[in-house]
C-alpha cells in the first residue's frame, strides 16, 4: 500500500474507533438510566425488608443523575479527543512550542500543554458534578474554597513529581536506542513501586488527616481480627474523609511493612463495630488471596506491552500523519498513544471488570470465614443505602463497569454462609 493509503486508512480506522466506541457508552449509559427508571418503584424483593422504598428511590434518582451527565462527558471527551488529533490541536501546539523550544524542553512543554488542555476542559464537569450533582443528593460538604485548594495542591504536585519524570522517560526513548521501551518500562515500574511506598506516609497527609484509630471496642475487635488473620501493619488511622464528602470507605496504602489501614470517619459513625470487623475481614481478604499483587503484576505486565506497542509505533508516519500530527519525535509518540489507546481498550472493559468482581466474590468469601457474614450483610445494605448505589443496575452496563458485582448477588451469596 502507498503511504498516504496507509494513513488515511488509519485515520479512518480511528474515527471508526471513536465513533463506535461513543455509541457502546452512550448505548450502555440509556439503557442503565431505562433500567434503573423501570425498577424505581418497588425496592426488590431480597432488600423490602432492609430498605425503604424512600431510600431506593433517592438512589435510583441519584444514579439517574449521574448517568445524563456521564452523557455529557462521554461526549466532550470524545469531541476533545478529536480536536487534539484530526481537528489539528496537537500540531498548533508543535507548530507554537517547536520553533521556540527544543529537546527535553520542547517534549515537556508539549506534554504540558495538553495536560493543561484536557485539565481545562475537565475542571467545569468536575465543579458541575460536586456542587450541583453530590450537593443536590446531600453528599457534597465541599466548599469552592477547598476546591481550588485541593485542585492547587493536585497542579502543584503533578508538576514537581511530573516534570522530572516525564524529563527521565524524554531522556531514556532518545538514548537508548531500538530498546528504549524496555529501559522506559523498568524506570516507570520502579517509581510506580516508589509512589506506593511513600503514598500513605508524604502525600495523602497533604490533603487529609490521619489520627490513630482511638483506644476502645473498635481498636481491640479489630487488633484481635488481624491477629487471627496473621496481618501486620503498621498502624490502623482515621481519616477525616468527611470534609469532602459523606460518602463512607475504608481501604490499605503502602505495601511491605508500610502498609496501613485507613478507615474514613464516616463510616466509623455510620457502623457498628462488628459490622467494620467485617468489612475490614473483606480487605484483608484482597491481601490473603494476592489481589493486591495480582493487581500490580498486571498493570505491570499491561505497561510494558503497550511501550513495547509504543517502541513498534515511533518510527511509523502514518501513526502520526493519520492522527493529524505532521511531525515525527517522542514526545509527540507519547502523547498520541495514551490519547489514543483508550479508544481501542474500551472492548477490554468487561474483561477487567469480571477480574475485579471475581476478587470480590474471594474477599467477601475470606471475610465470611475470618467474620460473621451476617455482619458484613448489614455493613453492605447501610453502604448501599447511604452511599444511594442503586440496587438494579442494568446487568450489560454492569458488565462493562462494575468493579464490584451487583449487591443482589454478593448478598446472595454471603447469606448462604451467614450466621
Ligand atoms: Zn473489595
Amino acid at each position: 500500500m502507498p503511504p498516504s493509503l496507509v494513513t488515511s486508512n488509519f485515520s479512518l480506522l480511528f474515527i471508526a474507533a471513536v465513533i463506535l466506541t461513543l455509541a457502546a457508552r452512550l448505548w450502555l449509559t440509556s439503557r442503565h438510566i431505562r433500567h434503573v427508571i423501570a425498577h424505581r418503584d418497588r425496592v426488590p424483593a431480597d432488600f423490602a425488608e432492609r430498605i425503604s422504598l424512600a431510600a431506593h428511590q433517592k438512589a435510583a434518582n441519584y444514579t439517574v443523575d449521574r448517568s445524563k451527565f456521564g452523557i455529557l462527558g462521554s461526549l466532550a471527551d470524545s469531541a476533545l479527543l478529536l480536536a487534539l488529533t484530526l481537528g489539528g490541536g496537537i500540531a498548533a501546539l508543535h507548530a507554537f512550542w517547536s520553533p521556540r523550544l527544543d529537546g527535553l524542553g520542547y517534549g515537556l512543554a508539549m506534554i504540558f500543554s495538553v495536560m493543561l488542555i484536557s485539565a481545562l476542559v475537565d475542571l467545569p464537569f468536575s465543579l458541575y458534578r460536586q456542587f450541583v450533582i453530590e450537593a443536590r443528593h446531600g453528599f457534597n460538604r465541599m466548599s469552592l474554597g477547598l476546591f481550588f485548594a485541593d485542585l492547587f495542591k493536585h497542579a502543584l504536585i503533578g508538576v514537581l513529581i511530573g516534570a522530572p519524570v516525564i524529563l527521565a522517560v524524554l531522556w531514556l526513548m532518545g538514548a537508548m536506542g531500538n530498546y528504549w521501551w524496555l529501559y522506559v518500562w523498568l524506570f516507570w515500574s520502579a517509581f510506580n513501586l516508589l509512589i506506593m511506598f511513600v503514598y500513605p506516609t508524604w502525600i495523602a497527609p497533604l490533603f487529609n488527616k490521619f489520627a490513630p484509630l482511638e483506644e476502645g471496642e473498635m481498636k481491640t475487635r479489630i487488633e484481635a481480627l488481624l491477629a487471627r488473620c496473621g496481618f501486620r501493619s503498621s498502624g490502623l488511622f482515621v481519616m477525616d474523609g468527611s470534609k469532602r464528602s459523606s460518602h463512607g470507605n475504608a481501604y490499605f496504602t503502602g505495601f511491605g511493612n508500610n502498609k496501613r489501614i485507613v478507615f474514613f470517619d464516616t463510616l466509623l459513625s455510620r457502623l457498628a463495630p462488628s459490622e467494620i470487623e467485617a468489612v475490614l475481614a473483606h480487605e484483608l481478604g484482597h491481601f490473603r488471596r494476592h489481589h493486591i499483587v495480582q493487581r500490580i503484576v498486571l498493570m505491570f505486565a499491561a505497561s510494558l506491552a503497550f511501550l513495547w506497542l509504543l517502541g513498534q509505533l515511533i518510527d511509523a508516519p502514518w501513526f502520526y500523519n493519520g492522527l493529524g500530527v505532521p511531525a515525527e519525535n517522542t514526545a509527540l509518540a507519547l502523547i498520541l498513544f495514551f490519547l489514543v489507546i483508550p479508544v481501542f481498550t474500551f472492548p477490554l472493559n468487561p474483561l477487567s471488570s469480571y477480574l475485579s468482581r471475581r476478587n470480590e466474590f474471594e474477599a467477601d468469601a475470606y471475610a465470611a470465614e475470618h467474620a460473621a457474614a451476617g455482619d458484613l450483610v448489614r455493613a453492605l445494605v447501610k453502604l448501599y443505602e447511604d452511599n444511594a448505589s442503586t440496587l438494579t443496575p442494568d446487568p450489560l452496563h454492569s458488565l462493562f463497569y462494575d468493579s464490584h458485582p451487583p449487591a443482589a448477588q454478593r448478598i446472595a451469596r454471603l447469606q448462604t454462609v451467614a450466621r
